[in-house]
């Protein structure tokens, strides 16, 4: 396996001459656009290469644990009720919207107005709270309670965020949600800034391969029944408008985000991260993809 993960670092580093580092948040154009690390984390092993040491926000691969909250806390009706499931093959800040009325059928869990909804649906007396528990969780799955908020990404973000407002604001118009919109999207920016590595990636995705089921202890840390509701919605939305030819191509259920890292689990065997920030049209890391690309072709990964 650590011959494979060599050459895919050799042969993909290339590919990140054709993506673009994403500079609509400011902050994050400040990335070396020709990183790349890729980390394989199994039961017994963990292999890293590349610039796996390199911190980068997690932006939409905090989607997922959005999601597992929000069914831990409420239940998947409750979490249906709110939002769809289906792909809306736009890109990940539109609503699939063309009716009059704003419906959960139009969002689902992986784009921004689904997840901003699902932040209403985690437990919590405060905003602060809610966040409290999100980044706890993304600090238990990624065994490292090191995790924190990036401060100068959540203010670039805050600042600039006027597209996250508006589609709250449209959830709140069509009633899908009634609380201030200034406090859910902030912890919404802070989510999506909580600062990690490849390494965190790949261990929040051997949890989630393994069914909640924790890599060194055994203990379950969250229903095995919502490991499979945020697999199955990953492999459908995870990749943006890009993931049916990531479904074809690569064949696992992967989150990606504009800060360049790519969650990506195989079920029953590994958990892989990677880092890469130049971006492709759909805003998914370039070299990241190709590099999974190589992975599944290699060692067999495709679940399909
Ligand atoms: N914080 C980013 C935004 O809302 C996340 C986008 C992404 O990674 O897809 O614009």
């Amino acid at each position: 396996m650590k011959n494979t993960l060599d050459k895919a670092l050799a042969e993909c580093r290339k590919f990140t001459s054709e993506g673009t580092v994403a500079s609509y948040i400011p902050e994050l154009q400040k990335a070396r656009y020709d990183a790349l690390g890729i980390c394989i984390m199994t039961e017994n092993e963990i292999l890293a290469v590349g610039d796996c040491d390199e911190k980068f926000t997690m932006q939409s691969v905090v989607k997922p644990m959005i999601l597992l909250l929000a069914l831990m806390d409420n239940g998947l009706e409750k979490v249906r009720d709110l939002v769809g499931v289906e792909a809306t093959g736009k890109p990940f800040d539109t609503f699939n919207y063309s009716d009059r009325a704003l419906t959960g059928a139009h969002i689902n869990p992986m784009v921004n107005a689904g997840a901003i909804a699902l932040l209403t649906l985690i437990n919590g007396d405060s905003y602060a709270e809610k966040f409290d528990r999100l980044l706890s969780l993304t600090r238990t799955l990624a065994d490292n309670p090191s995790l924190e908020v990036d401060e100068a990404v959540y203010l670039s973000e805050s600042q600039t965020g006027s597209k996250n407002r508006a589609l709250a604001y449209m959830l709140k118009a069509y009633g899908m949600i009634s609380c201030e919109v200034e406090e859910v999207v902030d912890i919404y920016f802070r989510a999506c800034s909580i600062k990690v590595d490849c390494r965190d990636l790949a261990r929040i995705a051997l949890v989630l391969s393994r069914k909640g089921r924790d890599p060194k202890t055994d203990k379950q840390l969250f229903p095995a029944e919502f490991a499979g509701c945020v697999n199955a919605i990953l492999s459908i939305c995870g990749m943006y408008d890009g993931s049916g030819e990531f479904a074809l191509n690569v064949g696992i259920p992967a989150k990606s985000g504009v800060g360049g890292g790519i969650m990506a689990v195989v079920p029953s065997r590994m958990g892989i991260g990677t880092y890469s920030p130049a971006l492709d049209k759909k805003g998914n890391s370039r070299a990241g993809v190709k590099a999974l690309e190589l992975l599944s072709r290699e060692l067999n990964l495709s679940i399909f």
